[in-house]
């Protein structure tokens, strides 16, 4: 087992990863900006870095500075989070060559299924199934207008490297697809670096569920069920649960093969997801592979009773998975995502924390980095929460989601703390009849209650 592991990260998953390492007795090296000196990760570690300015492009996002500060602590290990560095191939492999170990999957693998149109030409080898969509890059305007058209409208434009919601377009007519490819492509360029696109057919109101898998250095791999992750704005996750109320078990043994089968087919090592789309039809479609833990983790944690983040450390030192395949969820668990964001602009809203009150009490698991007086940075990720409940079935987990949402005071900055409990009260939510749609048709429920109240 390694004895001291580099925290690649900040904010809530570092305290997260630290918490992990001192289970396992093993000593901890944060990093940190000049702007996160007062974080609680750099307190809990036992050993802290800084390495650069506020700017993220300076600092945890520096290769250089960040296996600068692995050697002269000595850390055998580095562990990178979610974002930042963590699907950075390079940089796992920079670390391989300076013989510090990397807490993840091969560099080869995060590369290959980091460029979505090598990851969606995988699956089809794998034979999982995929939406209708170009196998390779989009080469000319000339092939994405003959493409779209053999498709159907709508369909979705895609930045290869894209992520975090970004670098999508959904084109509803020929009129516009020629225009929005190269807009779209210019604006991948400059985000990403890389301009390349992929199209595939746009399903109108899909589920987003995902499967977590985790394999090991010794041919063992296996998933541990899904995460229903359909409640999204404007492409990214607000609230995750699972079970999924719109599996079965026939469709969640299927689902979970095709996840298996695709991570088997690159080799896959330590913990990743598999994003797919569900159709209203039950057809479901392999959309991305993320190679790395996730931000929405403790659902699955708390649902299958698992610790992911310490096998992933076993993982990586070498240790066969633990885990038996076949794992049944414990109840029902919701999480929810509670941002220093606006209500009305969806603006961040930094600041300081005037007032936390946490809740606690049965079912109730919080991951946060944020406590009084604490000053929310404008530099970073606006999530500064996770609260995480789980019940013996949905009834009880919204329940509880609603009477700990209660507790959860924060003052001093704007959260989403309010519109969750909206959400939760919310009948469509209630009976679990939604998509990824589903903030927009709120939105509107939302406004014409405002109007009749
Ligand atoms: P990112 O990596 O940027 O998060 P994803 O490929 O995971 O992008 O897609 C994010 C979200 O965009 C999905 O959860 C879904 O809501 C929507 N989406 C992506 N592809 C499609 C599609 N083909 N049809 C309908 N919705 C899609």
């Amino acid at each position: 087992m390694f004895k001291k592991v580099l925290i690649a990260n900040r904010g809530e998953i570092a305290l997260r990863i630290i918490q992990a390492c001192r289970e396992l007795d093993i000593r901890t090296v944060a990093v940190h900006s000049t702007a996160d000196r007062d974080s609680l990760h750099v307190s809990y570690a036992d050993e802290g870095i800084c390495i650069g300015p506020p700017s993220s492009l300076e600092s945890y996002l520096k290769i250089g500075r960040v296996i600068a500060a692995a050697e002269i602590s000595g850390a055998d290990a580095v562990h990178p989070g979610y974002g930042f560095l963590a699907e950075n191939a390079h940089f796992a492999e920079v670390l391989e060559e300076c013989g510090i170990g990397w807490i993840g999957p091969r560099p080869e693998t995060i590369r290959s299924m980091g460029d979505k149109a090598n990851a969606r030409r995988v699956a089809i080898e794998a034979g999982v199934p995929v939406l209708p969509g170009s196998k390779d890059p989009l080469a000319s305007v000339h092939e994405v207008v003959g493409l779209a058209a053999e498709i159907g409208y709508p369909v979705i434009l895609k930045a290869s490297a894209g992520g975090g919601g970004r670098g999508m377009r959904i084109v509803e007519n020929p009129d516009e697809i020629a225009s929005q490819f190269s807009t779209a492509s210019e604006e991948a360029e400059r985000a990403f670096g890389d301009g390349s696109m992929y199209l595939e057919k746009y399903l109108r109101s899909p589920r987003h569920v995902e499967f977590q898998i985790f394999g090991d250095h010794h041919g063992n791999v296996i998933h541990l069920g899904e995460r229903e992750c359909s409640i999204q704005r404007r492409h990214q996750k607000l609230l995750e649960e699972s079970p999924s109320v719109a599996l079965d078990e026939e469709l969640r043994n299927r689902m979970g093969d095709a996840a298996v089968a695709l991570a088997k087919a690159v080799d896959y090592r330590n913990a990743g997801t598999i994003e797919f789309l569900l159709d209203d039809d039950g057809s479901f479609y392999f959309m991305e592979m993320n190679t790395r833990i996730q931000v929405e983790h403790p659902v699955t944690e708390e649902v299958m009773g698992v610790d992911l983040v310490k096998e992933q450390l076993r993982v990586a030192s070498g240790h066969k998975l633990s885990f038996r395949s076949g794992l049944r969820p414990r109840g029902h668990v919701i999480e929810f995502r509670i941002n220093a964001e606006h209500p009305e602009t969806f603006r961040p809203s930094p600041g300081k924390m005037t007032t936390l009150h946490l809740p606690g009490g049965p079912g109730v698991r919080i991951d946060t980095h944020a406590y009084e007086e604490y000053v929310i940075p404008p530099f970073y990720d606006s999530m500064i929460a996770k609260l995480i409940v789980r019940g013996a079935n949905r009834e009880e987990a919204i329940a509880r989601g609603r009477r700990a949402l209660d507790l959860f005071v924060v003052e001093g900055i704007h959260t989403t703390v309010d519109l969750h409990k909206k959400i939760l009260q919310d009948e469509p939510f209630q009976r679990g009849d939604f998509s990824t749609r589903f903030m927009e048709d709120f939105v509107k429920r939302q406004a014409e209650a405002n109007k009749r109240s």
